[in-house]
């Protein structure tokens, strides 16, 4: 071991698991890829104040969570705790959105940072894969967010998990039910943190899991029920498209979630088999953030889906992913003239294709074949002296046990034929 260890609240991802992590990316991307929404990167770190107007002054993420630090050129900086806002800045930075072709549709995949207590599921550092639709309203586009994010989970051949979906309403009919819902909160037993929450975001106090604040919010005021008419027959819409597509879901009339920016549509994916850290993914509509950070009005709508909680989801059910086996021949020369022919072979299969490994450093023919067989190689190519000798290789079936000498010059076109 070295003298250091990962960060607290960290860990790696280390081969063979890791290729489940890979796995678990690109069966969330694919469903997005085949959607119209095209691959977008964004530093890893952005002006602060970007979080600060975007993400909300009062939420948890800004208060207490992220890791803000000062650059020798005297700018204040932040690793991103989460990619939304870092998206719009990169799309409005771009004029993306004046390119006459909104919604602009885009997804990400990559490392978020919180500063958070960790425990199994909530890490410090976490990867999350998420679609954003920037700059339309429309019903169909919530629904075909939500409809992609199930067909991602479900392809991982995950089954339970249930989608919660509320809406938070505009900026119509929120400020009426936020007011109602302070009135409420004033005249309930909570200590001081939570009371001043209740004054600068009082459907946070909603989102409190504590036990003492939980069994007082029984009567609270729901935003359903002040839900204007647009607000109503929008979210009406949504639940209808989601439900054609057979796609169910909860009414969750006290979801909100720890972002400011988001607004009517709001939707949450939890898995029954992860404990208290449930939620694998979430989103929703944000149509005031654009704002919020300087551009014009741009109602857009997205999601983050958490990989390292999907994995833990795979595990919870039991599903061992289908990953390929990543080395198909595993070369294993006894000599040094071996070494070079091998090499060799080893490098034009590659080229053509066929994943193909070689046994590195001085080993006996056993420690050799050990590796071949870690490699979980199908085939593997021996060879000594002798057979150089005689113009050939061993080809080890490594299933059945079967060895049986080829030609030098055939080796590469028999593999190839082999392995189809
Ligand atoms: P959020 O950006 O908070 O809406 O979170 C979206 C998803 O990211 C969650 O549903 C989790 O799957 C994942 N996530 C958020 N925070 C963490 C964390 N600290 N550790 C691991 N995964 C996280």
């Amino acid at each position: 071991m070295s003298t250091f260890k990962a960060p607290k609240g960290t860990y790696d991802l280390l081969p063979p698991d890791s290729a489940k992590f890979l796995a678990v990316r690109e069966a969330i991307a694919a469903p997005l890829r085949n959607s119209g929404y095209g691959y977008i990167e964004t530093p890893g770190f952005e002006n602060v104040e970007l979080f600060a107007r975007g993400v909300g002054e009062s939420t948890d993420i800004v208060t207490k969570e992220m890791y803000v630090f000062e650059t020798k050129g005297g700018d204040r900086l932040a690793l991103r705790p989460e990619t939304t806002a870092p998206v719009l800045r990169a799309v409005l930075e771009a004029n993306l959105h004046k390119a006459g072709n909104l919604p602009v549709k885009v997804w990400y995949s990559g490392s978020q940072y919180r500063y958070e207590r960790p425990q199994k599921g909530r890490y410090r550092h976490f990867s999350q894969v998420g679609a954003e639709a920037i700059g339309a309203e429309d019903p169909a586009l919530d629904a075909e967010l939500i409809i992609l994010a199930d067909q991602a989970y479900r392809s991982l051949g995950l089954s339970n998990f249930r989608i919660l979906l509320n809406s938070l309403g505009d900026k119509e009919c929120r400020p009426v039910y936020r007011a109602a819902l302070q009135d409420f909160l004033r005249g309930l037993d909570l200590d001081e943190d939570t009371l001043r929450r209740a004054e600068i975001n009082p459907l946070r106090v909603l989102d409190d899991k504590r036990e003492s604040v939980q069994k007082q919010l029984g009567d609270a005021p729901l935003l359903r029920d002040y839900l204007c008419d647009a607000c109503k027959a929008y979210h009406e819409e949504v639940r209808e498209l989601i439900t054609a597509a057979g796609v169910s879901f909860e009414d969750d009339p006290k979801l909100v979630r720890g972002l400011d920016y988001y607004t009517r549509t709001t939707f949450e994916f939890v898995h029954d088999g992860l404990g208290s850290q449930s939620a694998v993914g979430g989103g929703g509509r944000y149509d005031g953030l654009s704002e919020m950070i300087g551009g014009p009005a741009l109602p857009s709508v997205g999601w983050a889906l958490g990989v390292d909680r999907t994995v833990l989801a795979l595990e919870a059910e039991g599903i061992e992913l289908e990953l390929p086996s990543t080395t198909s021949v595993f070369a294993v020369p006894l000599s040094e003239e071996a070494r070079r022919v091998l090499f060799a072979k080893v490098t034009e299969l590659r080229r053509n294709g066929v994943a193909a490994d070689f046994s590195f450093g001085v080993k006996g023919l056993k420690s050799a074949m050990k590796s071949a067989n870690r490699s979980g190689a199908r085939y593997a190519v021996i060879a000594g002296e002798r057979d150089l000798a005689e113009g050939v290789v061993q080809l080890k079936d490594m299933e059945s046990g079967e060895q049986v000498a080829i030609g030098v010059n055939e080796i590469v076109a028999e593999l190839e034929s082999k392995l189809g």
